[in-house]
């Protein structure tokens, strides 16, 4: 097991050694999206660094269970629990059930997470699958005595809190300013202090999802979900705790909290934050209307954008760049991640054509060494990338004839590209990929075609209806059939 990880820890405001509380096995609890509307690629680059966390402790040795949530309900318009619920206006406006908004989404993301190569996590809990836990967690936290009730809306008493623990401990933000920036309260606030926030909150005749509390019919605030399930599922005290640098002031200072009332403790040892992907400074996100979605990306179409990048290029351009550093998008960048990419895909696609000899010009330990290092330095990707082009010249030296390697060294080579373009980058090589699949399509459809010839209409017909589950359409024709992507 690698005992020598680093991480950058915003709890404590600096890097720190990488301790398990019960090492091998981590618990890493990730905040998902919000699923009324589609990912963009903002929020891509969040999931994508944890993918890259979570690869690396588990190439590392650790058995992880990775936790990763969907928002589902309790989202509403305004961070003061205020303004219209999210999925209920989404699915007025696009006339569907709350759930089947709920549904098409969390479909969608997982459709562009899959593109990206990323790993699926342990568990993917939901907020509606854990209203319960989520009431038993405000019961408890009411019996500490650290939430109210006014009017079935439960808030949490952020005054009597802070007078025992330290609410602003992750952002070190000092609580008279943070007191004096927030709005005061009005006559029609039911909240006693300015910075308590809903853990319950009553349904109004209109709210379209709402479950019975025994403080009446209502629906979870936005915060309490996370505490609860990743006390579910890892325990009150765990390893990791990450989401989007965006997360900490408001949704984590208040995770915390409601941990603490409710069981003493700080849920996580480490708080891990990745930083915002920005276009011309400005982060994007959905208000902003910058942020455009990864397929608009793969396909060129927005203004923004010159021509279409492919997943892994757009994956390997985030890598490039180190998760706590923020990254700007701009057409260039991509354009010179699309080259360096396949700079790297081609030398690797010559690794299997290098032909050993007794001695070698070239050692592959030190640049193993410097890639372990680079990681076990806070995950520092770019100089893991600069580690791969090093080798990838080091095999087209070698297939021009300009150099040798013995077949030790290029097992190691062989080994570590493996490991970090493939295991920990999650990188893969899209013509290939599409190579492969051509060949496999070829085969099905001179299979379709005997079965034809052989009038065995009851297979010709399976392969046909398979093949547009898939999202494949056959085209039959004189010439031949053909095939296209649905
Ligand atoms: P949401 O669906 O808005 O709850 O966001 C899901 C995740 O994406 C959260 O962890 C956010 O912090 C993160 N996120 C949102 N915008 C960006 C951005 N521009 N760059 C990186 N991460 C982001
Ligand atoms: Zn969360």
């Amino acid at each position: 097991m690698n005992t020598g990880l680093q991480l950058y820890n915003t709890l404590t405001r600096k890097k720190e050694l990488f301790e398990p509380l019960n090492a091998p096995h981590v618990g890493m609890y990730v905040c998902g999206p919000t699923v009324y509307s589609d990912v963009h690629l903002g929020n891509c680059r969040t999931f994508i660094s944890f993918d890259l966390i979570f690869r690396y402790l588990k190439y590392s040795g650790y058995k992880v269970r990775y936790v990763r949530n969907i928002t589902d309900a309790g989202h509403l318009e305004g961070d003061r629990d205020e303004g219209d619920d999210k999925f209920a206006k989404r699915a007025k406006l696009e006339q569907l059930e709350p759930m089947e908004i709920v549904q098409k989404y969390t479909l969608g993301f997982h459709d562009v997470l899959r593109m990206f190569n990323t790993l699926p996590p342990s568990i993917e809990p939901t907020a509606t699958g854990h209203i319960i836990e989520q009431i038993e967690m405000i019961k408890e936290i009411m019996n500490n005595g650290y939430a109210y009730e006014a009017n079935g809306t439960i808030y949490f008493d952020v005054e009597k809190y802070s007078k025992t623990f330290n609410y602003t401990i992750l952002t070190n933000r000092n609580l008279e300013d943070m007191l004096a920036n927030t709005r005061e309260l009005g006559g029609q606030d039911e909240k006693r202090g300015r910075l308590d926030f809903a853990l319950w909150i009553k349904a109004k005749p209109e709210t379209l999802m709402r479950w019975t509390s025994p403080w009446g019919e209502g629906f979870p605030g936005w915060h309490i979900e996370c505490s609860a399930m990743s006390a579910k599922y890892l325990g009150a005290e765990f390893d990791i705790h990450g989401g989007g640098m965006d997360l900490a002031a408001t949704h984590h200072t208040n995770e915390i909290a409601q941990s603490e009332a409710c069981s003493h403790k700080q849920p996580a040892k480490y708080w891990m934050h990745t930083n915002m992907l920005t276009v011309n400074g400005t982060r994007m996100s959905k208000s902003a209307g910058n942020g455009f979605l990864p397929e608009q990306l793969f396909t060129g179409d927005h203004e923004l954008l010159e021509k279409g990048f492919s997943p892994m290029t757009v994956k390997f351009f985030m890598l490039q760049a180190h998760y706590r550093s923020t990254l700007d998008f701009s057409n260039e960048a991509l354009d010179a991640s699309e080259k360096g990419f396949r700079r790297l895909m081609n030398a690797l696609s010559l690794l299997d054509k290098l032909v050993p000899v007794e001695s070698s010009d070239f050692e592959i330990d030190p640049i193993i060494d410097n890639c372990v290092k680079a990681m076990n330095d806070d995950f520092n990707s770019p100089v893991v990338i600069a580690e791969l082009f090093e080798a990838s010249r080091i095999i087209n030296t070698i297939h021009d004839g300009k150099g040798k390697i013995s077949s030790l060294e290029l097992d190691k080579l062989k080994q570590l590209m493996q490991d970090f373009v493939y295991d920990i980058f999650g990188l893969k090589d899209e013509e290939t990929s599409n190579l492969a699949l051509n060949s496999v399509l070829d085969m099905v459809i001179d299979l379709r075609k005997t079965a034809k010839e052989n009038k065995d209409y009851a297979t010709s017909d399976k392969i046909r209806l398979g093949l547009q589950s898939m999202g494949i359409q056959l085209k039959d024709s004189k010439e031949g059939t053909t095939w296209n992507k649905a």
